[in-house]
């Protein structure tokens, strides 16, 4: 007899469902199959939440999760059931020369959860191809009073860093931060690691703003447009900064980064981004500025981005501000988009 599972599926804007699936078995050698104890929802799930048009048939959705492996094919090695693992949210062979260059979002042979076949993440349990080159083991409990903050390295930690990393922050660059949701307050965390001494993080949620000053922001900006960036020169002796981590992707952000970044420096924007054309005139070109960044690849940066995670020394899980069933994922995207959550965990 078929056995079933529960799983988060799209159907079209603003509908989301939870639905039997079936259980999923290993289907190739490299597969494994992870029970989901730890899911989320991302920011980037509320563009097809806002504007996908409607089908007959549901999509799977989710692309962050941890979980206890269940089973494992006859060609990975390193694992086995009973494994506490995080899945980046990009999946990959961990051997072709992309991966081995550290850029597994462009693996030969990878892919992305929810597409193609490959189950989401948001349900109670995933086939996992590529499972070795994929997953990274957690030493860790699977009650761990860790879990929120390991689910972050699937995704919104490991990208905010991926945005530090890029535009280059040390302890000697100032940083503007634009954005004050998961990815945002992920990026001032990173960049604090890194040793910056002033960021200043643009966002005008308070409580939001509020936890990005715990993670290290010196400096908040409320101000848009404009007025922000003139509050951001302000604050530089009207330079601006020498980064700038555009974690939005709509087209006022990246005006914004060119707008406060300071002279021969540089902007990474890893919010993925909501417009066609980047305006990078004459005057942007006098100026020397570096436009960098893309999709993070996440499963480069979670065994150097672990031990800080794993002695408490940073919480990036402190993102997550509201905990659901599986159940009750309709709402939980309803409330990220209507901005009454900042970023909602799933236990399913
Ligand atoms: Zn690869």
């Amino acid at each position: 007899m078929e056995k079933f599972v529960r799983a988060t599926l799209i159907y079209g804007a603003g509908d989301v469902r939870v639905e039997n699936v079936p259980d999923p078995v290993l289907k190739e050698p490299a597969d494994a199959v992870v029970r989901v104890s730890r899911s989320c929802i991302c920011g980037s799930d509320l563009w097809p939440y806002a504007a996908r048009p409607h089908t007959e048939h549901g999509d799977r959705i989710g692309h962050e999760f941890l979980g206890v492996v269940e089973d494992v094919g006859s060609e990975v090695s390193g694992l086995t059931a009973g494994d506490v693992v995080v899945a980046p949210f990009v999946w990959s062979d961990g051997t072709c020369e992309f991966c081995r260059e550290g850029l597994q979002t462009s693996c030969r042979h990878g892919g992305f959860w929810a597409a193609d076949g490959v189950d989401g993440g948001q349900g109670e349990a995933v086939r996992v191809p590529q499972a070795q080159g994929t997953l990274v083991k957690l030493p860790v409990g699977e009650d761990s009073a860790l879990l929120p903050s390991l689910l972050t390295l699937s995704d919104v930690f490991c990208t905010g860093h991926h945005a530090a990393v890029t535009a280059g922050v040390n302890p000697r660059t100032t940083v503007t931060v634009i954005g004050d949701g998961a990815v945002g307050l992920s990026a001032v965390l990173a960049a604090k690691r890194l040793g910056a001494e002033q960021i200043i993080l643009m966002g005008r949620h308070q409580a939001r703003t509020d936890l990005g000053r715990e993670f290290g922001a010196t400096d908040v900006v409320a101000e848009r447009g404009e007025e922000g960036i003139a509050k951001v020169r302000e604050l530089t002796g009207g330079d601006g900064t020498h980064t700038v981590l555009e974690c939005v992707g709509l087209e006022p952000a990246i005006v914004t980064a060119f707008g406060v970044v300071r002279d021969g420096g540089v902007v990474s924007r890893v919010g993925a981004p909501q417009y066609v054309d980047v305006r990078m005139d004459f005057a942007l070109f006098l100026r020397n500025v570096t436009l960098t960044g893309g999709v993070a690849p996440a499963r480069a940066y979670i065994e150097e981005l672990l031990p800080d995670v794993l002695d408490g020394k940073l919480e990036p899980g402190r993102v997550f501000d509201r905990t659901i069933g599986l159940d009750q994922v309709p709402d939980g995207y309803r409330a990220m988009a209507a901005r009454e959550s900042l970023k909602v965990l799933i236990r399913p």
